[in-house]
């Protein structure tokens, strides 16, 4: 049960996955939540540090794509200054908007990550679309009140986690 949460990497933002580390894991498209991991509500443009790495994949010529549970409405208009490929209503905790994006892009279970803050979603989904995962830290910590219920679960699953896997750990960059 527990391993169901468990993240492949820990990485604390997004921006620090080198294209080229996900080159020799193989990686050929990187899937992202968007609330809290690309972008946060006080910063809806996003980051000079986000931009950086989104033309840093795009020069390695690996897509990011955007698996988010919201609706197309809400994802299609936070996304419009990004200007990135989105699934919207990905039902994470499961596995079909990866999948489903996954299937589009042709590739294979191995050669996709996702990326994203929560583990009770973000990382769940991963593991049950059976490719591998990189937990990053929530760009803030005071989120809209609805995921809050979340975060307080979150915080017993990684206390758990920490518990059974001793080695799991932040890191750089993905090894
Ligand atoms: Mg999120």
């Amino acid at each position: 049960m527990l391993e169901m949460f468990k993240p492949t990497w820990m990485v604390e933002r997004a921006y620090e996955i080198s294209p080229a580390a996900l080159k020799r894991q193989g990686i050929r498209a990187v899937f992202s939540d968007l609330d809290n991991t690309l972008i946060a509500w006080n910063n809806p443009n996003g980051t000079p540090e986000l931009r950086a790495w989104m033309e840093e994949l795009h020069q390695a010529g690996i897509p990011l794509i955007v698996v988010s549970n919201n609706s197309r409405a809400r994802i299609g208009k936070a996304v419009q200054k990004l200007d990135l490929p989105y699934v919207a209503r990905s039902l994470k905790p499961l596995s079909f908007g990866i999948t489903r994006a996954r299937k589009k892009l042709g590739l294979a279970t191995s050669e996709v990550v996702m990326v994203g803050d929560q583990l009770l979603t973000d990382v769940a989904a991963a593991n049950h679309a059976h490719i591998r995962s990189i937990l990053v830290k929530p760009l803030i910590e005071t989120d809209k009140w609805v995921t809050r219920p979340n975060r307080f679960m979150e915080k017993f699953v990684m206390q758990d986690l920490q518990k059974q896997y001793p080695d799991m750990d932040w890191q750089e960059e993905l090894k």
